[in-house]
């Protein structure tokens, strides 16, 4: 059986103000739609999830860490996926000096009963795992716009005004149908199990901020308004899709454009010139394609936001940016000018959920550096690789990139730009100042309505594995504002 390692980072709803209508954020969902505001958290309180779970375990690790686990299996598998958890918080903890205590809601499940999501010609999810939720901010050090996923942003102690924080800080599935290696296990592992520690720290570090928002998702929408091929492209995640205004779930409806958002992370990705090895940021793509109808408009359907944009020079830069993505070792992480690591960019096409999102897989699978690449092996875990990489399996080039994001780390400086709250800019398409925008027409193009159903707006990759490795590929599905989809999902 071939399992694909599922990492859903699905967007969902925004959005709402609280604290004076000065605090947007949106709640990252995982197969549920649930419309939900920042001040009212609607998730489970962790008593209750500790009563109806079966080996629920609080674990307290210096009250830093906490997962509440609601594990479905027979108690001695449960017992297993407690150790494991535990001994998971005390590797982050023992690098990372958190300022306030994180809370993991994790389920230990079967997903073909939970989420329909069955082994289906040997393909098989063995997790997921998101942020519950962010807030957008705007970096005061280059105005850039990005989601902070909450529990980065509880790192930013100095903040004057402080969300009225969600019950949980990330949530983690695990599916029950894996042949996991629990670390309670006298035996050393073995070549058909999969080592449940690595996955689970892997999947916290991408809980903690690891994420990109560049995606093909808009590509994935557009592409089948032409009838000519439309050059692959990338974008940020789309401000409006993560707003009020239920955007790209239907081709006939009327779309805001309020720009793109990206996630903190993607502050420090940088593309290569090949001629010149020059590097250049991300962030100056993002700036360009956020002059794009100035951020501002209201397009009478994605008909006529397909035309304007394939007539851009924003498609240009998108499509400019893809070749990066997709080209091994062009894509470096730098911080303060020290390039750091090189990201994923083997995987073509690029692969959201794969791609940029994870340490190149060729150059770090050998190496300290191990844990975020976006394969992993069956019958090997931290325990053998600890004998190896003694500082266990957050590298140091991890360590520097998380300390860039904010966190506090031993012997790192946490880098914490002074953020501010985002606020919907006077006169913006369909906010309180601008509410009936007249609409955006542009039949003059190429596009031309689909002959697929809407579902062409949900996305879905599934990267191959090689039958020597047994690779795990990541998946994200970063979904465009998807409510009623998702329900199906
Ligand atoms: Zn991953």
């Amino acid at each position: 059986m071939r399992l694909t390692w599922s990492y859903f980072l699905v967007t969902t709803t925004i959005v709402s103000v609280v604290q004076s209508s000065k605090l947007y954020c949106l709640t990252h969902r995982g197969s549920v739609h649930d419309l939900q505001t920042c001040s009212t958290s609607k998730t489970r309180s962790i008593s209750a999830a500790s009563l109806s779970s079966n080996a629920a375990t609080n674990i307290p690790n210096g009250n830093k860490v906490i997962f509440d686990l609601n594990c479905q299996a027979d108690s001695i598998t449960c017992e297993g996926v407690s150790t494991t958890l535990a001994k998971a918080a005390d590797i982050i903890t023992s690098v990372f000096q958190f300022e306030s205590p994180l809370i993991i809601n994790a389920s230990f499940i079967n997903f073909c009963q939970e989420y329909k999501d069955c082994d289906d010609n040997g393909v098989s999810s063995i997790g997921q795992a998101y942020p519950t939720i962010s807030y957008i901010m705007v970096d005061t050090t280059d105005n850039i716009t990005r989601m902070y996923p909450q529990p980065l942003l509880k790192q930013f102690t100095d903040l004057k005004v402080k969300p009225n924080w969600a019950t949980y800080d990330i949530n983690a599935q695990f599916n029950t149908e894996v042949n996991w290696y629990f670390t309670n296990n006298p035996d050393p592992i073995s070549s058909k199990e999969t080592d449940f520690l690595t996955n689970v720290v892997h999947e916290m570090i991408h809980g903690l901020g690891f994420v990109t928002s560049w995606s093909d998702d808009l590509y994935k929408v557009l592409a089948p308004l032409f009838d000519q091929d439309l050059d692959r492209f990338i974008t940020p995640s789309l401000l409006a899709s993560t707003a009020f205004e239920q955007i790209l779930v239907g081709y006939d409806r009327p779309q805001p454009f309020w720009g793109f958002v990206e996630f903190p992370l993607d502050k420090f990705l940088n593309f290569k010139v090949e001629s010149t090895n020059v590097t250049f940021p991300f962030t100056t793509i993002t700036k360009q394609l956020n002059y794009f109808m100035n951020s501002n408009a209201l397009f009478r359907s994605v008909i006529d936001l397909a035309n304007t944009w394939y007539g851009s020079g924003a498609y240009n830069h998108a499509v400019d940016i893809y070749s990066k993505s997709v080209t091994e070792l062009d894509v470096l992480a730098i911080i303060q000018g020290e390039p750091v690591i090189a990201l994923e960019t083997s995987v073509k096409p690029y692969s959201t959920g794969s791609s940029l999102c994870h340490v190149d897989q060729e150059k770090y699978v050998n190496s300290a550096e191990y844990l975020m690449v976006y394969t992993a092996k069956r019958g090997i875990g931290i325990t053998q690789l600890n004998s190896i990489y003694p500082h266990g399996p957050i590298g140091p080039k991890l360590r520097k990139l998380m300390a860039g994001l904010g966190y506090k780390i031993n012997s790192e400086n946490p880098s914490r730009p002074v953020l501010n709250y985002w606020n919907p800019p006077n006169g913006l398409v369909k906010t309180p100042s601008n509410p009936d925008p007249s609409f955006t027409v542009n039949l003059n193009g190429p596009a031309r309505s689909p002959t697929t159903s809407p579902s062409a707006f949900v996305t879905t990759h599934t990267a191959s594995s090689t039958p020597t490795t047994f690779n795990l590929p990541h998946i994200i599905n970063f979904v465009f504002l998807l409510p009623l989809l998702l329900l199906f999902l």
